[in-house]
């Protein structure tokens, strides 16, 4: 018998790639990057075939020392994971066990509560405010049993982002006993302003982790290469529970050419901004039609859809797919009303948007 705390676990639903029918579409649904892997990362990959009969560096020395070099940080608290996902279960392993709590934000990362239920913890969820994460709700939900609170900021599904104030108050009113751990899957797409100063805290809170990813704005989602920095403590708790060849050496190999690649990062911020922006304002040009973007900080937007409006938010999800754009829809994570678009190609942003715009004039 798998234990009670498993059988509660609600698995993760990751992203599709095909239609209902199986035909080829612009995937929007996994916030992954548009322009591919650096050429950068792809030489470093190709290369790393000479030595597949190896181990990997269980230890990814070289790796370490490229994002310690890149972020100014002690690369012998850099910690490394199966994508980032793995460093979020490592933390919740390392705190968090049976009669423990584990705090996060309602419409959080869907990881959350699947990685508190593992090792058997109770996940709680505090009230968002309009689709952010609300501090005073989280400090409100702290208890004597919260071990870890995690933030994904910005957040997904959401885009939504506190800033730098809001997290430091977060932080000051946590006990010492509790780990944050802050999200920052996204952070390479913010300006250097819009910092939210997690990895400042990182650097010098007792109980402070950040997590970062080569998923995202570094294009490598195929090769599962994540990392996390945090105090010696913390981090050396987690390298006890990983598995020990964690992160193959290809992906090491991928992941240090990507890390030094600032065009490429800055290539993709650039796009993503326009291409977001762009994308809200057309979206907002259907308000009417009761649709609203959360205004986001990330690769993607979350759209809502009115409940009294034309064209709920499956209907729009069936029609986009049936035009050849696959989007995230989001019951499951208590946004039945929403969907979640990845900003992908200009082309697949402009497809997408003339698609739903003819969805929504049918509708009417
Ligand atoms: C995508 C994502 C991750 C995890 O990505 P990995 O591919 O596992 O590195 C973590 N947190 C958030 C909020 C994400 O959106």
């Amino acid at each position: 018998m798998p234990k009670a705390w498993i059988d509660a676990i609600a698995p993760y639903v990751p992203g599709r790639s095909t239609t209902d029918d199986g035909r080829k579409a612009a995937k929007l649904s996994s916030n992954e990057n548009p322009f591919g892997a650096p050429e950068s990362a792809r030489a470093a990959f190709v290369e790393a075939a000479s030595s597949l009969h190896r181990y990997p560096d269980a230890s990814a020395t070289m790796l370490r020392e490229a994002i310690a070099a890149k972020f100014s940080l002690d690369p012998a608290r850099v910690i490394y994971g199966t994508g980032s996902d793995e460093i979020l279960h490592l933390a919740a392993g390392a705190f968090a066990g049976v009669g423990d709590e584990v705090l996060f934000s309602r419409y959080g990362f869907s990881v959350y509560p699947i990685a508190a239920r593992r090792v058997g913890a109770t996940p709680v969820e505090a009230p968002d405010s309009d689709y952010a994460t609300d501090v005073d709700a989280l400090l409100a939900y702290v208890t004597p049993r919260t071990r870890v609170v995690f933030v994904a900021n910005p957040n997904n599904p959401t885009g939504t982002m506190i800033g730098r104030r809001e997290i430091a108050r977060l932080h000051a009113g946590l006990p010492e006993d509790c780990l944050l751990v802050i999200d920052q899957a996204y952070a390479e797409f913010l300006s250097p302003e819009e910092d939210d100063g997690g990895l400042e805290l990182a650097r010098t809170a007792p109980n402070v982790l950040i997590t970062r990813t080569f998923s995202k704005i570094y294009g490598l989602a195929a090769e599962r290469i994540g990392w996390g920095y945090g105090p010696a403590r913390v981090i050396e708790a987690m390298h006890k529970i990983r598995a020990p060849f964690n992160v193959t050496t290809a992906g090491q190999a991928a992941a240090i050419a990507a890390v030094g690649d600032d065009a490429f990062v800055a290539k993709v911020r650039a796009h993503n901004d326009q291409w977001r922006q762009w994308l809200e304002d057309e979206i907002a040009s259907l308000g009417n039609a009761g649709l609203r973007a959360i205004p986001s900080k990330a690769n993607f937007v979350l759209v809502t859809f009115a409940p009294e409006g034309p064209l709920t938010a499956e209907a729009a999800y069936v029609g986009l797919m049936e035009a050849g754009y696959i989007t995230r829809w989001l019951p499951g994570q208590g946004l039945p009303h929403a969907l979640r678009i990845s900003i992908g190609t200009a082309e697949e942003v402009q497809g997408l948007a003339a698609a739903l715009r003819t969805l929504v004039g049918k509708a009417g």
